[in-house]
């Protein structure tokens, strides 16, 4: 169906640009919260242990990798937020008083009045707690990968009941999710544990609130000191890979498709066109080739099961591929530049395309368009497919707002 989307879709996406912006008062409020919506809808993340014959990773856990990527963002925006933690690290604004010569009416004279000037470094201050969390994170992963490991070596000791080794040990899961700080180091990911504790060390130096059964007639604790501390090289290399891997974050929680009207179809096309791309590495053995965003999504994901990626580059490719994220940016432009190329010629569609929500879901109308069988040929086909992608990409957008805002009722569809 590719060859319909071209032609149309620099006209829709302006036709949806330009009326994109509606009045807040378009839709109804939720009448009460169970009415509210619930975005994404939970079907996308059903059958989540499938795995398809082409072994490739599935619609479900792209979503389910999205949504934890979307967990990393908030993690660290409440992190960065937290009042609780600046106390914990002993920050705080410094606010200067300086007199400032005004006119007094009522006096008939000026006089040097303190006005309080506002720390114009301090949002920049703040930011120093997440490097700081991530070197109480490493440290925390550390010790979990430590126990996890012996855990594992206990199992792999047990025997089956004839003696041989357990013919269950390839079954052997975590016996709990780690919190949340400790999953993120572990993609290189549902509790943040790590945040709340440290912001009762800062309560306990009866800074908040009153101090708790636990804290009473203790020491009170000193500030947790906010510079790092000088780190082993194994330490610092996975607190750089966390860093860049936030990067990726960031750009994922900038499209936010895991809210977007055509999310399903975002997925599915990304797989799709994962695909397409490892054939190309197939092809051309030592080119560099460079993913666009949404293919980098499901080549993330499918990093995340270790064990499949590598058996699928191997019978894929020939070879393992390793995603290497350190590369400058003249060096992926080049690639991009080629990958582009390549990719046109071989399957004959667009490589680098907009994937913003109304681009998205112009395809995914046209896509449904072109699969209904009961459609007439005479349909106006830009005008169908414009309305559906503007009442969907408007509607969602509402909620987001509404959402972002702290809304407790939602906006429903019309
Ligand atoms: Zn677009």
């Amino acid at each position: 169906m590719s060859h319909l989307i071209g032609p149309h879709l620099a006209t829709l996406h302006q036709v949806s640009k330009d009326k994109t912006r509606l009045p807040d008062s378009h839709f109804s409020k939720a009448v009460c919260s169970s009415d509210n919506p619930t975005i994404p809808n939970p079907d996308i993340f059903k059958n989540l242990d499938g795995s398809r014959k082409d072994q490739l990773p599935t619609t479900a856990q792209c979503a389910v990798h999205l949504e934890l990527l979307e967990a990393f963002h908030a993690l660290r925006v409440s992190v960065i937020g937290s009042s609780g933690l600046d106390k914990t690290f002993g920050l705080a604004p410094k606010t200067k008083t300086v007199y400032r010569r005004t006119y007094v009416s009522r006096l008939r004279k000026y006089v040097n009045e303190p006005t309080k000037i506002k720390d114009s470094g301090w949002e920049e201050e703040r930011r120093k707690k997440w490097p700081r969390y991530l070197d109480f994170a490493a440290e925390r992963f550390v010790e979990w990968a430590k126990k996890i490991d012996s855990l594992m070596a206990k199992r792999a000791s047990q025997t089956d009941s004839d003696g041989s080794p357990s013919s269950k040990l390839h079954e052997a899961q975590l016996p709990c999710l780690p919190p949340l700080d400790i999953l993120m180091l572990k993609d290189n990911k549902i509790e943040p544990s790590l945040c709340d504790y440290l912001e009762d060390l800062g309560k306990a130096k009866g800074l908040d609130s009153p101090p708790n059964e636990a804290s009473e007639g203790a020491e009170p604790v000193a500030a947790v000191s906010i510079k790092s501390p000088h780190q082993s090289a194994f330490l610092s290399s996975l607190i750089a890979n966390v860093t860049r891997q936030l990067v990726f974050v960031d750009k994922m929680h900038g499209h936010l498709w895991i809210r977007s009207p055509a999310l399903p179809g975002t997925l599915d096309r990304a797989v799709e066109r994962y695909d397409n791309y490892l054939e190309l590495f197939r092809l051309y053995p030592g080119k560099m080739l460079v993913p666009t965003l949404d293919i980098d999504l499901v080549w993330h994901t499918h990093q995340l099961s270790a064990h499949d990626y590598k058996t699928a580059m191997k019978s894929r490719c020939g070879r393992f591929i390793n995603h290497d994220d350190k590369l400058g940016k003249p060096t992926l432009d080049t690639g991009m530049e080629n990958t582009q190329e390549l990719y046109q010629v071989h399957f004959g569609q667009m490589y680098s395309i907009c994937l913003c929500w109304d681009c998205e879901a112009v395809v995914s109308a046209l896509e449904a368009y072109d699969d209904d069988d009961t459609r007439e040929l005479t349909d106006p086909l830009a005008d169908k497919v414009s309305n559906q992608v503007l009442r969907d990409v408007q509607y969602y957008k509402a909620v987001e707002i509404a959402r972002r805002r702290g809304d407790t009722l939602l906006p429903v569809p019309r």
